[in-house]
């Protein structure tokens, strides 16, 4: 019989856990009735307590890793605690939350356990072996994975599941002793970009995605970068889209094109960028290759502006297209998405 263990961690604030831990939870609480086996949910914060009370409705066993040693994301400690929570809930079946402080780790304590890994789990199947569905080749091939080897780990795909909300109950979790090792990071504070500032949204219900087009020669055959720049911001400052861009437009920049100081590679969509997972796309000034669109696997719904009628997006890869200049379009939309708030 498999034993499951649902590992989380402690949200920004510290007294919630990350939304992705309780996606897994999520997942972890399906598994578990689906195989009929027992379920623990390890956690690890600086305090344990709020948080293990808002899983007390899970009905799970519940191990805390707990002090001021784990308040912050730092490899040694946090790698140590996995380790103990992994030993003590002696599981099968290991289930991690793809955030970035996990994900660093995850496979670290899956070879101090001698299990073995898989990441990017997008859905966990099967009702006599666990089946476990991940994308590769950017997307393009969907896999269905199973292992005899135990313990497995299975880092999920943050986004894939829907966030456990039950209600809040005092309960105690089980605390688990973490013998330390030498800490050589000290995490001395946190820096992040003005408020403001930050563009990628992966929350966000919308994506907007600027391509290269916005910083090309227009009709009258100048170019209006700035100008683009502001309508951009402006539809990202009235809708809270994230912001994603092509690769196009984000090299730009190092060929001495205009550029749009707000996008880093960050932003980049595609084959050598990121695959974000959003309700809707809006695409704007891109041209629509499949290098590009194949990161939008996970796009519900999506529409693309561009001037281009045999552009990639109207060859049956965008729901919609209009074949439009995007300059007029996007001005109109912020003018009547100001005009809805006021
Ligand atoms: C190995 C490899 C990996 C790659 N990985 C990626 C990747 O991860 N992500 C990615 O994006 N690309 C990737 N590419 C590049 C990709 O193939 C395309 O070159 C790129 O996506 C094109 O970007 P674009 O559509 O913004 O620019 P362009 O191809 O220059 O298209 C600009 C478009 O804007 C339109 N336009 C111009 N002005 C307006 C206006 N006023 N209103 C409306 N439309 C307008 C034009 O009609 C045109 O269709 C990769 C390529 C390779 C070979």
């Amino acid at each position: 019989m498999e034993t499951i263990l649902v590992l989380t961690h402690a949200d920004e604030s510290g007294s919630a856990l990350s939304k992705a831990s309780l996606e897994a939870v999520t997942a972890g609480k399906e598994l578990a009735a689906r195989l009929s086996a027992p379920l623990i949910i390890g956690i690890v914060a600086a305090d344990s307590a709020p948080l293990a009370n808002s899983l007390a409705s899970t009905g799970a066993r519940l191990l805390a890793v707990s002090g001021e040693a784990f308040a912050q994301a730092r490899y040694a400690t946090d790698a140590a605690a996995l380790e103990a929570l992994c030993r003590t809930a002696n599981a099968t079946i290991v289930l991690v939350p793809g955030t970035s402080r996990f994900t660093r780790i995850a496979a670290g304590a899956a070879h101090r356990l001698g299990g073995f890994i898989d990441t990017h789990i997008t859905a966990l199947g099967g009702t006599e072996t666990i089946e476990a569905t991940r994308w590769f080749y950017r997307q393009r091939i969907e896999a269905v994975l199973s292992r005899d080897t135990r313990p497995w780990f299975l880092v999920l795909d943050a986004g894939t599941h829907a966030a456990f909300a039950g209600e809040s109950s005092a309960t105690q979790a089980e605390q688990i002793a973490v013998e330390l090792p030498e800490i050589r990071t000290t995490v001395s504070g946190l820096r992040s970009p003005a408020q403001g500032a930050q563009t990628i949204r992966p929350d966000a219900k919308l994506l907007l995605v600027a391509g290269a087009g916005w910083t090309k020669k227009q009709p009258d055959g100048q170019i209006h970068a700035a100008e683009a720049g502001e309508l951009i911001l402006g539809f990202l400052h009235a809708t809270g889209a994230s912001l994603g861009s092509s690769k196009s437009l984000v090299d730009q920049g190092g060929e001495g094109e205009p550029v749009l100081p707000f996008l880093t590679h960050m932003n980049q969509i595609g084959q050598t960028g990121s695959t974000p997972r959003h309700a809707k796309g809006l695409s704007t000034c891109c041209h629509g290759e499949e290098p590009h669109v194949v990161g939008w696997r996970f796009i519900a719904d999506r529409r693309a502006i561009s001037l281009d009628p045999n552009c990639g997006w109207t060859r049956g890869k965008a729901d919609v297209v209009y074949v439009a200049d995007a300059f007029p379009v996007v001005a109109k939309l912020n003018a009547l998405l100001e005009s809805k708030k006021a």
